[in-house]
């Protein structure tokens, strides 16, 4: 029973929809309905989900912004103006094309608490969502993620660090989000934290660890593209995730994102992750003479095991909590693999 108690926990906690065998080996044949459409393949869809334009906070219009991720191997942008949800349809009739690139409408729902920034985008909201001010930072943000979701967005945290403004302990209390950033490309959003404060990987790891299944986004935050080069800027192309879906459309993002099925990114590329119930696999697209490690990490932020080899296996011994993985290459580039939950009860249990 332990065995297969865990085996379902696991699988119910993963939302295991990892789209390979992994997934059709973990499935009871009356899962699938007789005669069904055999599944299309899942495949890696590269996107930034934080991007300005002119219309508030960039410097580039619409169509420059669009124009700049297509040409550069992106296959999906989400334009997240603050305050404003700028339209996507005409940049889409140009630049979508079934399976290659698409325009995700978003807005960045900016708002504060006394002098502490609330920043949240809303990915593929429906209609413009009025920012709202609480009486206190946690209030703000719930008022702003139940905003998002009434337009059938889905709400992604922004820049933590930003101005100092949301602690572990207010991402901890706000509900109803699954995904935060830990990596935003603006130079002066304090990822790695500093001064007593958290950087955000540890923030992560310490929501993880207390009990809260989010996921970790790397983003550009891009508002500046009329300086290519200048790092002081906030220029494109810094921060991505690389997301698993049968189909490049809104949807099927937006829910691929939502279960965990991505990774984040500052420069490397993966070949594959799998999950199974026994284990968590990773296998890097190495590049030239580019070296990896390879770190899995478990309740409290300790790293469970180091490979030094491109592809590399975790076996779960059941007591870890969670368990991801985060790449590090030799030129100082990473890729965070998101979480899974092993042994729920081990980490909620009174
Ligand atoms: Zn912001
Ligand atoms: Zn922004």
């Amino acid at each position: 029973m332990r065995g297969r108690n865990a085996r379902l926990v696991l699988l119910s906690a993963l939302g295991l929809c990892l789209a390979a065998a992994a997934t059709l080996d973990s499935q009871t044949p009356g899962d699938r309905a007789a005669g069904a459409a055999p599944a299309r393949p899942a495949r890696w869809y590269k996107g930034n989900t934080h991007t300005h334009t002119i219309n508030q906070g960039g410097d580039s219009t619409p169509d420059e912004v669009v124009r700049w991720y297509r040409e550069h191997g992106y296959q999906f942008l989400t334009i997240t103006d603050h305050n404003l949800l700028t339209r996507v349809d005409g940049l889409n009739a140009i630049y979508a094309s079934d399976d290659q690139f698409l325009v995700v409408a978003g807005e960045e729902v900016t708002s504060r608490s006394g002098d502490r920034p609330v920043h949240i985008n809303g990915l593929d909201v429906q209609r413009v969502v009025k920012a709202h001010e609480g009486g206190t930072v946690v209030e703000t943000m719930q008022g702003n993620i139940d905003g998002i979701r009434a337009a059938s967005g889905v709400p992604h945290i922004n820049h933590p660090n930003f101005g100092w403004g949301l602690t572990t302990d207010d991402l901890q209390r706000a509900r109803n989000y699954k995904l935060f950033e830990i990596h935003n490309g603006h130079p002066s959003v304090n990822n790695l934290g500093g001064g007593g404060v958290p950087g955000l990987e540890e923030v992560w790891d310490r929501l993880l660890s207390g009990g809260r299944m989010v996921y970790g986004m790397a983003t550009d935050d891009a508002h500046v593209f009329k300086q290519p080069g200048n790092p002081s800027v906030s220029g494109p192309g810094r921060g991505w995730v690389m997301v698993r879906a049968a189909r490049l459309e809104a949807a099927a993002l937006m829910q691929a994102l939502e279960r965990g099925d991505f990774y984040a990114s500052t420069g490397v590329v993966l070949d594959d992750v799998q999950t199974t119930a026994a284990q968590l696999t990773v296998k890097v697209k190495t590049e030239g003479q580019t070296k990896y490690r390879v770190q899995f990490i478990g309740r409290g932020g300790v790293v469970l095991r180091e490979a030094v080899e491109p592809a590399a296996s975790y076996t779960f011994t059941g007591s870890e909590g969670y368990v991801r993985a985060k790449v590090i290459d030799s030129n100082g580039r990473f890729a965070w693999v998101q979480p899974v939950e092993v042994g729920r009860g081990a980490s909620t249990a009174p």
